[in-house]
C-alpha cells in the first residue's frame, strides 16, 4: 500500500520537531521544507546546518528553499505590515506555506503541516490568524497543524482517516512545558530557539535594512548577507561603506568584493572596506579617515589600495580621522 505523503515547513525549531515526530510515528512519508533566511553566506552548505543534522536524527528527509528576490520583495513590501521591527512575520509565514504548497503538488503530497500552537505568538498565531494564512494560501483542508490539530477543524486528510488525528495534540498558549517533555520523551536536544537567527526581529539589523531599502531599488539575496556584516555607514544618499570588524569578518567581505563598486585594502593591519555607489574624489578623505580609524596606521604602514569594478587600483596614503563625531553620524 502507498504511504501518505505529507510535506512540513521545517525551521529546526522544537516545534516542527515534534510535529515531524508525530507525523513520521504514524508511518507518514514526510519531507521537510526548509526555507533558508538571507542572513547565511552565500557559498553555505545548508547540509553542514544543525537543523538539517537535527532532521536526520529524526528521519526527515529535507528539501531547501533559499531566499531570494521573491521573498526579499516581500519583506519590503508586506500586506500585513511589520512587527515590532522590520519583521513581517504574517507574510513571511504565508510566503514559506505557499512554498510548501507548491512541493505538496510537485511531489504529489496530501497536506502541509506545521509547527504553529494556537495562541503561542502575539501576531501569526492567533486562531483567526491561522485560519486566515490556511485560506490565503490557497491550502484550504490541507494545512495541518499536528500541535494543536485537536483544537482546530479537522482537516481533509484527517477526514479521509489516511492520518489518525487521535494520535495528535491539543497544545495551545504560549507555556512550552508540554514541548518541554515530549522533547526529553523522544530525547530531542540541541534543537533552535523560536525565531532564533530571525535578524528582521533585530532592532539594529531593522536600522540597516530600512537604509537599504531606501536607497537601493535592485538587490539580491547577497546585498542582505551583506547587511550582517562589518560596521555600516550611510556617506550621503548614493554612497554606502561597509568595514569589517574582525580577520574572518576580512576574509568574507573579500569574498564578495566583485558585488562591490570599490573595495579598498590596507596595506597595514586594519579593515577591509567594502562600497557601493557613486564614489566622488571629495568623498575619499572621509573614507579613508573611517578605515584609518578603525586600523593601525604607522609611518612606514599607511598606504590604502583602491580597486574598482574594473579592476583598475591606485594607492592612496592612509590619514586618521579628524572628527570621530562625523564619523559616528553615519554610523547604521
Ligand atoms: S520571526 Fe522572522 S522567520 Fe519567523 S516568521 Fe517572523 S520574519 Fe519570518
Amino acid at each position: 500500500m502507498q504511504r501518505v505523503k505529507g510535506v512540513l515547513l521545517y525551521s529546526g525549531g522544537l516545534d516542527s520537531i515534534l510535529a515531524a515526530k508525530l507525523l513520521i510515528d504514524q508511518g507518514i512519508d514526510l519531507t521537510g521544507l526548509y526555507c533558508i533566511l538571507p542572513f547565511y553566506p552565500p557559498d553555505l552548505n545548508p547540509e553542514d546546518l544543525e537543523s538539517s543534522k537535527l532532521a536526520k536524527q529524526i528521519g526527515l528527509k529535507l528539501e531547501y528553499y533559499r531566499c531570494d528576490k521573491e521573498y526579499i520583495e516581500m519583506v519590503k513590501n508586506p500586506p500585513h505590515g511589520y512587527g515590532k521591527h522590520i519583521n513581517p512575520c504574517i507574510d513571511c509565514k504565508l510566503f514559506f506555506i505557499k512554498k510548501a504548497a507548491e512541493l505538496m503538488l510537485k511531489i504529489n503530497a496530501d497536506f502541509v503541516a506545521s509547527g504553529e500552537v494556537v495562541g503561542q505568538r502575539p501576531m501569526s498565531q492567533l486562531k483567526h490568524t491561522l485560519n486566515h494564512i490556511e485560506k490565503v494560501s490557497g491550502l484550504k483542508g490541507r494545512l495541518l497543524r499536528p500541535l494543536s490539530a485537536k483544537i482546530l477543524e479537522p482537516t481533509i486528510p484527517e477526514i479521509e482517516g489516511k492520518i489518525d488525528r487521535s494520535r495528535l495534540l491539543d497544545i495551545s498558549g504560549r507555556g512550552r512545558k508540554r514541548q518541554m517533555e515530549l522533547a526529553k520523551q523522544y530525547g530531542i536536544l540541541n534543537y533552535s530557539h523560536p525565531a532564533g537567527g530571525c535578524l528582521f526581529t533585530d532592532r539594529f539589523f531593522s536600522v540597516r535594512l530600512r537604509d537599504f531599502f531606501t536607497h537601493q531599488d535592485a538587490f539580491t539575496a547577497t546585498d542582505i548577507y551583506l547587511l550582517t556584516i562589518g560596521r555600516h555607514f550611510r556617506i550621503n544618499g548614493s554612497l554606502k561603506l561597509i568595514i569589517s570588524r574582525d580577520e574572518r569578518e576580512s576574509i568574507e567581505l573579500e569574498k564578495l568584493s566583485g558585488f562591490a563598486d570599490y573595495f579598498i585594502r590596507p596595506e597595514f593591519k586594519g579593515p577591509s572596506a567594502f562600497i557601493t555607489g557613486v564614489l566622488k574624489e571629495e568623498d575619499l578623505d572621509l573614507i579613508n579617515s573611517i578605515i584609518s580609524r578603525y586600523g593601525k596606521v604607522t609611518e612606514t604602514e599607511n598606504s590604502l589600495t583602491l580597486i574598482s569594478k574594473d579592476k583598475s587600483s591606485r594607492e592612496i596614503t592612509a590619514e586618521p580621522a579628524a572628527d570621530d563625531t562625523i564619523i559616528d553620524s553615519m554610523r547604521l
